[in-house]
């Protein structure tokens, strides 16, 4: 049984967890840097300990500290939540070696999804579809012109431990895969201390899908519908929905399907994400994601579960306390994440909140750690609030929306809060017309004063 949980992350994912915890009658423990002594999961949390300095190499990242932490604190459990140790299964090997349970996957399925080659092999071996490239590595600018030749232009040049859209290079023609290739290389090494790359079809106007999975112990897999994160800007997701605009039911339960099987086949548990891009009535896997989303409230919402509870549940042995049968949809449900940033110029903008009022009533959801007077610290990312509604369908969830947008109050910052605003008066988004470009294209446009 899991009694406590310490929960090595902050902001509105260690409250999301948090509450999780309080609601299941676990006990909590926070982490914090001293930049966050007076955030809302200390303030919260059943205990609290400072594992260090603001930088996050040497608070949210010190294994060490964040397992003395666990060890003063009697934690059973540690819940990484997303970013920062989430996806290092060297961290969720430590942890279990100490004793604690990882409330994720296994340490070798963090491991084999964080190399992108070996896992792009290991679920098309599953039956996923995946995105037509080399068959792994690629080693040299000849071999890279060669199967750029056979695939066809453009053709993208990808890191293989590549994260956040770093160590990714478009090739228009042959000329540009040597210089592509190169680039790639040296910004994989930077990023990611490994230079291996490999080469997919680029495609032209795809939407982002991805699949939520769940799975326990004991063989037992569910699949709960897709998200659509196609609105991005330099491959950061700004706003998602589910279920997606593109797909058809037939559609979606053809790809829920295949992706439950394969992630039966290859042994996953807990929470998992299968991203992919969907073209032409097409899906191509581009990678899986092990640890909990930003965005699994849209699919808490549609679905009516709670998948932190979930993955606690696993974690400590039980099986889904649900089948496949008993999954249903309702609604539509819409996630905007907040930044602190500006708006047009996407500059982080940290410092006091002064007036703070979150928008509530039926169907609306905040999932924020801010709070009047708080001071977003400028050391970790800038998101500070997500807000998800829920409408009966996607045109009341839209309404809901811009009427959410509108009570929120945030002074004292600059935020996206106007962005979401204007994407709201674009018919194309409105008619859920967008693809994985669209985005950056409506900001230049916005900002040149054209929209
Ligand atoms: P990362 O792990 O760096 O986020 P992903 O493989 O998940 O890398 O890709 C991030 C984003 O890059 C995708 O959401 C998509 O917008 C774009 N992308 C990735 N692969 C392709 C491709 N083959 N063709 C077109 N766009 C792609």
């Amino acid at each position: 049984m899991i009694e406590k949980i310490l929960i090595a992350n902050r902001g509105e994912i260690a409250l999301r967890i948090l509450r999780a915890c309080h609601e299941m009658g676990i006990k909590s423990v926070a982490v914090h840097s001293t930049a966050d002594d007076d955030a809302m999961h200390v303030r919260l949390a059943d205990e609290s300990i400072c594992i260090g300095p603001p930088a996050a190499a040497e608070s949210y990242l010190n294994v060490h500290a964040i397992l003395s932490a666990a060890t003063i604190s009697n934690a059973d459990a540690i819940h990484p939540g997303y970013g920062f140790l989430s996806e290092n299964g060297d961290f969720a090997a430590v942890v279990e070696e100490h004793g604690f349970t990882f409330i994720g996957p296994s340490p070798n399925h963090i491991r084999l999804m964080g190399d992108k080659i070996a896992a792009k092999k290991i679920v098309k071996k599953a039956g996923i579809p995946v995105v037509p490239g080399s068959d792994g590595a690629v080693t040299s600018i000849e071999s890279a012109v060669k199967i750029a030749n056979e695939i066809g232009y453009p053709v993208l040049i990808k890191a293989s431990s590549g994260g956040g859209g770093r160590g990714m290079k478009i090739a228009k023609s042959k000329d540009e895969v040597g210089n592509a290739f190169s680039l790639a290389r040296s910004e994989a090494q930077k990023a990611f201390g490994d230079n291996s790359v490999y080469i997919e079809k680029f495609l032209m106007r795809p939407r982002h899908i991805e699949i939520q999975v769940l799975a326990d112990h004991h063989g037992n897999v569910v699949h709960l519908g897709e998200r659509d994160c196609s609105l991005q800007r330099r491959h950061q997701k700004l706003l998602e929905e589910a279920p997606s605009p593109a797909l058809n039911s037939c559609e979606r339960v053809r790809i829920g399907e295949i992706v439950a099987e394969a992630t039966r086949k290859i042994g996953y548990r807990s929470v998992g994400t299968v991203e992919f891009l969907f073209e032409d009535g097409e899906f191509y896997f581009i990678e899986m994601n092990t640890r909990l989303q930003v965005e699994h409230p849209v699919t808490e919402i549609i679905c009516g579960l709670d998948l932190v509870r979930e993955m606690i549940r696993v974690s400590s042995g039980a099986p889904l306390s649900f089948t496949q049968d008993e999954v249903s949809f309702s609604g539509h449900a819409i996630e905007c994440r907040i930044n602190a940033e500006h708006p047009s110029t996407f500059l982080p903008s940290p410092g006091k909140v002064g007036d703070y009022h979150a928008p509530g009533g039926l169907g609306v959801r905040i999932d924020s750690a801010i709070y009047s007077g708080y001071h977003v610290p400028p050391h970790y990312d800038s998101m500070i609030a997500k807000l998800i509604v829920h409408g009966s369908n996607r045109n009341e969830c839209l309404m809901r929306l811009k009427r959410a947008l509108a009570e929120y109050v945030i002074d004292g910052l600059d935020t996206t809060i106007p962005l979401h605003q204007k994407l709201l008066e674009s018919r194309d988004f409105v008619n859920g017309e967008y693809d994985i470009h669209w985005l950056e294209t409506f900001v230049a446009r916005t900002n040149a004063g054209e929209l």
